[in-house]
Protein backbone atom coordinates (compact mmCIF):
# COMPACT_ATOMS: atom_id res chain seq x y z
CA UNK A 1 0.00 0.00 0.00
CA UNK A 2 1.96 2.92 -1.09
CA UNK A 3 0.96 6.29 -2.75
CA UNK A 4 3.59 8.90 -4.16
CA UNK A 5 4.19 11.70 -2.94
CA UNK A 6 5.05 15.31 -4.64
CA UNK A 7 8.54 14.91 -3.86
CA UNK A 8 8.58 12.12 -5.19
CA UNK A 9 8.87 10.00 -2.66
CA UNK A 10 6.69 7.07 -0.88
CA UNK A 11 4.96 7.14 2.06
CA UNK A 12 6.57 4.45 4.52
CA UNK A 13 4.51 2.20 6.17
CA UNK A 14 6.11 0.33 9.33
CA UNK A 15 5.59 -3.79 9.40
CA UNK A 16 4.17 -3.63 12.75
CA UNK A 17 0.61 -2.47 11.25
CA UNK A 18 -1.19 -5.04 10.51
CA UNK A 19 -1.89 -4.67 6.63
CA UNK A 20 -4.04 -7.92 6.34
CA UNK A 21 -6.44 -6.54 8.60
CA UNK A 22 -9.73 -5.29 6.38
CA UNK A 23 -10.13 -2.18 8.44
CA UNK A 24 -6.78 -1.36 9.47
CA UNK A 25 -6.54 -1.62 5.37
CA UNK A 26 -9.40 0.87 4.61
CA UNK A 27 -8.03 3.10 7.72
CA UNK A 28 -4.00 3.34 6.18
CA UNK A 29 -5.31 3.40 2.72
CA UNK A 30 -7.20 6.42 3.02
CA UNK A 31 -4.61 8.40 5.43
CA UNK A 32 -1.81 7.18 2.79
CA UNK A 33 -3.94 8.84 0.08
CA UNK A 34 -4.66 12.20 1.93
CA UNK A 35 -0.50 12.68 2.96
CA UNK A 36 0.18 12.04 -0.44
CA UNK A 37 -2.56 14.73 -1.54
CA UNK A 38 -1.62 17.34 1.32
CA UNK A 39 2.02 17.11 0.10
CA UNK A 40 1.11 18.86 -3.11
CA UNK A 41 2.99 22.07 -2.16
CA UNK A 42 0.76 25.46 -1.47
CA UNK A 43 1.73 29.27 -1.77
CA UNK A 44 3.06 29.43 2.54
CA UNK A 45 1.40 33.15 2.64
CA UNK A 46 -2.03 31.11 3.32
CA UNK A 47 -0.14 29.23 5.66
CA UNK A 48 -1.92 29.81 9.51
CA UNK A 49 -4.69 31.55 8.65
CA UNK A 50 -8.02 29.21 8.99
CA UNK A 51 -8.60 26.52 11.86
CA UNK A 52 -6.10 24.14 12.03
CA UNK A 53 -7.02 20.98 10.55
CA UNK A 54 -5.16 17.86 10.33
CA UNK A 55 -4.80 18.83 7.08
CA UNK A 56 -3.13 22.66 7.76
CA UNK A 57 -1.07 20.59 10.11
CA UNK A 58 0.39 18.50 8.05
CA UNK A 59 0.69 20.82 5.25
CA UNK A 60 2.03 23.82 7.16
CA UNK A 61 4.21 22.10 10.21
CA UNK A 62 5.24 19.25 8.31
CA UNK A 63 5.21 19.50 3.98
CA UNK A 64 6.28 23.23 4.94
CA UNK A 65 10.12 21.32 5.55
CA UNK A 66 9.68 18.87 3.02
CA UNK A 67 9.12 16.21 5.38
CA UNK A 68 8.93 12.60 4.57
CA UNK A 69 6.16 10.46 6.21
CA UNK A 70 6.48 7.03 7.91
CA UNK A 71 3.62 5.34 9.18
CA UNK A 72 4.72 4.09 12.85
CA UNK A 73 1.49 2.82 14.02
CA UNK A 74 -2.04 2.20 13.34
CA UNK A 75 -4.04 0.62 16.73
CA UNK A 76 -7.79 -0.15 17.32
CA UNK A 77 -8.66 1.23 20.99
CA UNK A 78 -12.41 0.15 21.17
CA UNK A 79 -14.19 2.87 18.78
CA UNK A 80 -11.75 4.56 16.83
CA UNK A 81 -8.44 3.73 15.30
CA UNK A 82 -5.20 5.97 16.04
CA UNK A 83 -2.98 6.59 13.75
CA UNK A 84 0.95 7.47 14.36
CA UNK A 85 3.18 9.22 11.56
CA UNK A 86 6.57 10.27 12.35
CA UNK A 87 7.82 13.11 9.37
CA UNK A 88 11.60 13.42 9.06
CA UNK A 89 13.33 15.38 6.83
CA UNK A 90 16.81 15.73 5.55
CA UNK A 91 18.75 18.82 5.47
CA UNK A 92 20.40 19.87 2.06
CA UNK A 93 24.10 17.95 1.66
CA UNK A 94 23.00 15.54 4.40
CA UNK A 95 22.72 11.70 4.23
CA UNK A 96 20.58 11.59 7.85
CA UNK A 97 17.27 11.88 8.26
CA UNK A 98 16.11 14.22 10.91
CA UNK A 99 12.67 13.59 12.92
CA UNK A 100 10.76 16.66 12.84
CA UNK A 101 7.98 15.50 14.70
CA UNK A 102 5.28 12.91 15.03
CA UNK A 103 1.79 13.13 14.60
CA UNK A 104 -1.11 10.97 16.19
CA UNK A 105 -4.82 11.40 14.50
CA UNK A 106 -8.09 9.45 15.08
CA UNK A 107 -10.20 7.73 12.62
CA UNK A 108 -13.72 7.23 14.06
CA UNK A 109 -17.13 6.01 12.03
CA UNK A 110 -19.45 8.38 10.29
CA UNK A 111 -23.18 8.87 11.70
CA UNK A 112 -23.70 6.19 8.60
CA UNK A 113 -21.41 3.72 10.43
CA UNK A 114 -19.88 2.94 6.93
CA UNK A 115 -16.61 5.38 6.58
CA UNK A 116 -13.87 6.17 8.05
CA UNK A 117 -13.26 10.06 8.67
CA UNK A 118 -10.76 12.13 11.07
CA UNK A 119 -11.36 13.37 13.57
CA UNK A 120 -10.67 17.16 14.77
CA UNK A 121 -8.26 17.48 17.28
CA UNK A 122 -9.06 20.37 18.69
CA UNK A 123 -12.21 20.05 19.22
CA UNK A 124 -11.72 16.37 20.62
CA UNK A 125 -8.44 18.00 23.09
CA UNK A 126 -10.82 20.90 24.45
CA UNK A 127 -14.23 19.41 24.72
CA UNK A 128 -14.10 19.36 28.63
CA UNK A 129 -12.48 22.72 29.10
CA UNK A 130 -13.89 26.15 30.82
CA UNK A 131 -14.17 29.10 29.08
CA UNK A 132 -13.70 32.80 30.37
CA UNK A 133 -14.61 35.88 28.71
CA UNK A 134 -12.22 38.78 29.12
CA UNK A 135 -14.21 41.65 26.65
CA UNK A 136 -13.63 40.25 22.56
CA UNK A 137 -11.10 37.38 23.85
CA UNK A 138 -12.71 33.90 25.14
CA UNK A 139 -10.25 31.98 26.88
CA UNK A 140 -10.36 28.43 26.69
CA UNK A 141 -8.78 26.49 29.00
CA UNK A 142 -7.91 23.37 30.96
CA UNK A 143 -10.19 24.04 34.33
CA UNK A 144 -7.03 23.72 36.40
CA UNK A 145 -5.43 26.82 34.40
CA UNK A 146 -5.37 30.13 36.33
CA UNK A 147 -5.97 32.99 33.91
CA UNK A 148 -3.93 36.04 34.00
CA UNK A 149 -6.99 38.49 33.78
CA UNK A 150 -4.88 41.63 33.94
CA UNK A 151 -2.51 40.96 31.08
CA UNK A 152 -5.53 39.63 28.66
CA UNK A 153 -7.78 42.79 29.53
CA UNK A 154 -3.93 45.01 29.06
CA UNK A 155 -3.80 43.18 25.49
CA UNK A 156 -7.41 43.81 24.62
CA UNK A 157 -6.92 47.61 25.45
CA UNK A 158 -4.04 47.87 23.32
CA UNK A 159 -5.78 46.21 20.34
CA UNK A 160 -8.65 48.54 20.67
CA UNK A 161 -6.10 51.50 20.94
CA UNK A 162 -4.10 50.07 17.55
CA UNK A 163 -7.33 49.30 16.03
CA UNK A 164 -8.00 53.42 16.25
CA UNK A 165 -5.11 54.26 15.34
CA UNK A 166 -5.17 52.91 12.09
CA UNK A 167 -8.50 53.18 11.45
CA UNK A 168 -8.94 49.49 11.44
CA UNK A 169 -11.92 47.40 12.64
CA UNK A 170 -11.33 45.88 16.17
CA UNK A 171 -12.32 42.26 15.65
CA UNK A 172 -15.63 41.48 16.96
CA UNK A 173 -14.46 37.78 19.00
CA UNK A 174 -10.90 36.16 19.34
CA UNK A 175 -10.95 32.80 20.77
CA UNK A 176 -8.02 32.00 22.85
CA UNK A 177 -6.74 28.49 23.18
CA UNK A 178 -4.55 28.66 26.25
CA UNK A 179 -2.27 25.98 27.39
CA UNK A 180 0.87 25.33 30.24
CA UNK A 181 3.64 25.07 27.42
CA UNK A 182 4.57 25.19 24.08
CA UNK A 183 4.47 21.20 23.69
CA UNK A 184 0.83 21.65 24.50
CA UNK A 185 0.16 23.77 21.77
CA UNK A 186 1.22 20.73 19.44
CA UNK A 187 -0.34 18.27 21.60
CA UNK A 188 -3.89 20.38 21.07
CA UNK A 189 -3.64 19.39 17.29
CA UNK A 190 -2.25 15.96 17.60
CA UNK A 191 1.18 16.49 17.59
CA UNK A 192 2.90 14.42 19.95
CA UNK A 193 6.86 16.28 19.33
CA UNK A 194 7.74 18.60 17.14
CA UNK A 195 11.09 20.33 16.25
CA UNK A 196 10.75 23.65 16.81
CA UNK A 197 7.27 24.31 18.59
CA UNK A 198 5.44 27.92 18.87
CA UNK A 199 4.84 29.37 22.42
CA UNK A 200 1.89 30.67 20.35
CA UNK A 201 0.16 30.25 17.15
CA UNK A 202 -2.34 32.87 15.55
CA UNK A 203 -5.05 31.90 12.80
CA UNK A 204 -6.53 35.22 12.00
CA UNK A 205 -9.11 34.61 9.83
CA UNK A 206 -11.01 32.64 11.99
CA UNK A 207 -9.98 34.64 14.87
CA UNK A 208 -8.11 31.97 16.87
CA UNK A 209 -5.52 31.89 19.18
CA UNK A 210 -3.49 29.01 20.48
CA UNK A 211 -1.05 30.54 23.19
CA UNK A 212 1.19 29.16 25.89
CA UNK A 213 1.18 30.74 29.34
CA UNK A 214 4.69 32.25 28.65
CA UNK A 215 3.94 34.18 25.81
CA UNK A 216 2.35 37.54 25.79
CA UNK A 217 -1.14 37.72 23.78
CA UNK A 218 -0.32 41.11 21.96
CA UNK A 219 1.45 39.67 18.95
CA UNK A 220 -1.12 37.64 17.68
CA UNK A 221 -3.79 39.97 18.45
CA UNK A 222 -2.00 42.09 16.27
CA UNK A 223 -1.73 39.42 13.36
CA UNK A 224 -5.99 39.14 14.04
CA UNK A 225 -6.08 43.23 13.77
CA UNK A 226 -4.29 43.24 10.38
CA UNK A 227 -6.03 39.47 8.87
CA UNK A 228 -7.43 41.32 6.15
CA UNK A 229 -3.67 41.41 4.42
CA UNK A 230 -3.56 38.28 3.72
CA UNK A 231 -1.50 38.56 1.40
CA UNK A 232 1.44 40.04 2.91
CA UNK A 233 5.06 39.15 2.78
CA UNK A 234 5.76 37.36 5.98
CA UNK A 235 8.65 40.01 6.32
CA UNK A 236 6.17 42.13 6.70
CA UNK A 237 3.45 40.44 8.47
CA UNK A 238 5.73 39.26 11.45
CA UNK A 239 7.03 42.77 11.32
CA UNK A 240 3.91 44.74 12.13
CA UNK A 241 2.82 42.56 14.88
CA UNK A 242 6.38 42.56 16.21
CA UNK A 243 6.37 46.74 16.19
CA UNK A 244 2.81 46.58 17.51
CA UNK A 245 2.67 43.80 20.05
CA UNK A 246 6.08 42.81 20.37
CA UNK A 247 7.53 39.06 19.95
CA UNK A 248 5.12 37.51 22.51
CA UNK A 249 7.82 37.30 24.92
CA UNK A 250 10.12 40.72 24.64
CA UNK A 251 8.84 43.79 23.96
CA UNK A 252 9.68 45.47 20.53
CA UNK A 253 12.61 47.76 22.09
CA UNK A 254 13.61 45.10 24.17
CA UNK A 255 14.17 42.61 21.11
CA UNK A 256 15.58 45.35 19.46
CA UNK A 257 18.52 46.19 22.08
CA UNK A 258 18.88 42.01 22.03
CA UNK A 259 19.60 41.58 18.03
CA UNK A 260 22.02 44.92 18.23
CA UNK A 261 24.21 42.96 21.37
CA UNK A 262 23.83 39.89 19.85
CA UNK A 263 24.81 40.35 15.67
CA UNK A 264 26.88 41.67 14.09
CA UNK A 265 27.66 42.60 10.04
CA UNK A 266 28.35 38.92 9.27
CA UNK A 267 25.34 37.86 11.19
CA UNK A 268 22.87 40.26 10.05
CA UNK A 269 21.30 39.67 6.46
CA UNK A 270 21.13 42.20 3.69
CA UNK A 271 17.94 44.19 2.34
CA UNK A 272 17.58 41.80 -0.34
CA UNK A 273 18.62 38.19 1.44
CA UNK A 274 16.03 39.15 4.13
CA UNK A 275 13.46 38.81 1.55
CA UNK A 276 14.44 36.31 -0.53
CA UNK A 277 15.98 34.01 1.48
CA UNK A 278 14.72 30.92 2.94
CA UNK A 279 17.55 30.86 5.72
CA UNK A 280 16.46 34.08 7.39
CA UNK A 281 16.28 33.19 11.31
CA UNK A 282 12.97 34.09 13.52
CA UNK A 283 15.26 36.93 14.89
CA UNK A 284 15.53 38.44 11.51
CA UNK A 285 12.11 38.16 10.84
CA UNK A 286 10.57 39.73 13.39
CA UNK A 287 13.50 42.50 14.19
CA UNK A 288 14.29 43.86 10.79
CA UNK A 289 10.82 43.49 9.85
CA UNK A 290 9.57 45.51 12.97
CA UNK A 291 12.05 48.25 12.17
CA UNK A 292 11.67 48.24 8.40
CA UNK A 293 7.90 48.80 9.59
CA UNK A 294 8.39 51.53 12.48
CA UNK A 295 10.81 53.20 9.08
CA UNK A 296 8.18 53.00 6.51
CA UNK A 297 5.28 54.92 9.02
CA UNK A 298 8.13 57.07 9.71
CA UNK A 299 8.64 58.26 5.75
CA UNK A 300 5.11 57.24 4.67
CA UNK A 301 2.92 57.34 7.06
CA UNK A 302 0.07 54.54 7.55
CA UNK A 303 -0.66 55.46 3.86
CA UNK A 304 2.44 53.84 3.06
CA UNK A 305 2.28 50.77 5.04
CA UNK A 306 -1.30 49.85 3.91
CA UNK A 307 0.51 50.04 0.45
CA UNK A 308 3.88 47.56 1.51
CA UNK A 309 1.63 45.09 3.27
CA UNK A 310 -0.78 44.54 0.28
CA UNK A 311 1.99 43.54 -1.61
CA UNK A 312 3.20 39.98 -1.74
CA UNK A 313 5.91 39.25 -4.45
CA UNK A 314 9.38 39.92 -3.12
CA UNK A 315 10.67 42.20 -6.10
CA UNK A 316 7.54 44.25 -5.44
CA UNK A 317 7.85 44.67 -1.76
CA UNK A 318 11.67 45.50 -1.59
CA UNK A 319 11.05 47.83 -4.21
CA UNK A 320 8.09 49.86 -2.92
CA UNK A 321 9.79 50.01 0.73
CA UNK A 322 13.10 50.96 -1.09
CA UNK A 323 11.52 53.55 -3.09
CA UNK A 324 9.49 54.99 0.37
CA UNK A 325 12.80 54.76 2.52
CA UNK A 326 14.72 56.49 -0.02
CA UNK A 327 16.96 53.65 -0.19
CA UNK A 328 19.18 52.70 -3.54
CA UNK A 329 18.14 49.27 -3.91
CA UNK A 330 21.72 48.10 -5.76
CA UNK A 331 23.66 48.54 -3.21
CA UNK A 332 21.24 47.05 -0.98
CA UNK A 333 23.44 43.62 -0.88
CA UNK A 334 25.07 44.97 2.61
CA UNK A 335 24.13 44.02 5.99
CA UNK A 336 21.21 45.52 7.32
CA UNK A 337 22.67 45.81 11.01
CA UNK A 338 23.79 49.09 10.88
CA UNK A 339 20.50 50.24 9.65
CA UNK A 340 19.27 48.85 12.90
CA UNK A 341 21.52 50.63 15.10
CA UNK A 342 20.59 53.99 13.33
CA UNK A 343 16.76 53.59 13.42
CA UNK A 344 17.05 52.12 17.14
CA UNK A 345 18.42 55.20 18.49
CA UNK A 346 15.10 57.20 17.27
CA UNK A 347 12.16 55.96 19.80
CA UNK A 348 10.25 52.99 17.96
CA UNK A 349 6.69 54.46 16.75
CA UNK A 350 5.15 51.71 18.32
CA UNK A 351 3.29 53.74 21.20
ZN1 LIG B 1 3.66 36.29 14.47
Amino acid sequence: MTAVLAGGDDVHVMRRVDTAHPQVRRVLSQWVDSLAQWSIPTSWYGMHLVRPTTQSVVRDWFYHESARPTVLSVDFDGNSYAVRTLFTTRAAGSLTEQPLGTLRCRFTLDASGSSWIIEDALETTTRHWDTTRIGIVTLIHAPIHIVDSQEVEVSVELLRQTAERFSLATPSHVQCYVVDSRDDIGQMLGIDYYAYPPSAISYPRDGIVLQSNDASLRHELMHILFSQYTQTHPVLREGIATLLGGTGVLDVDQAVDQYIRERDDQSTPSFVQLFTSSRVEQADVYVLGAVLCDAVLRSGGSVALFEVLQLSRPSDVMYRIASVLDLDISDRQESMYSFVVRQSRRTLQHR
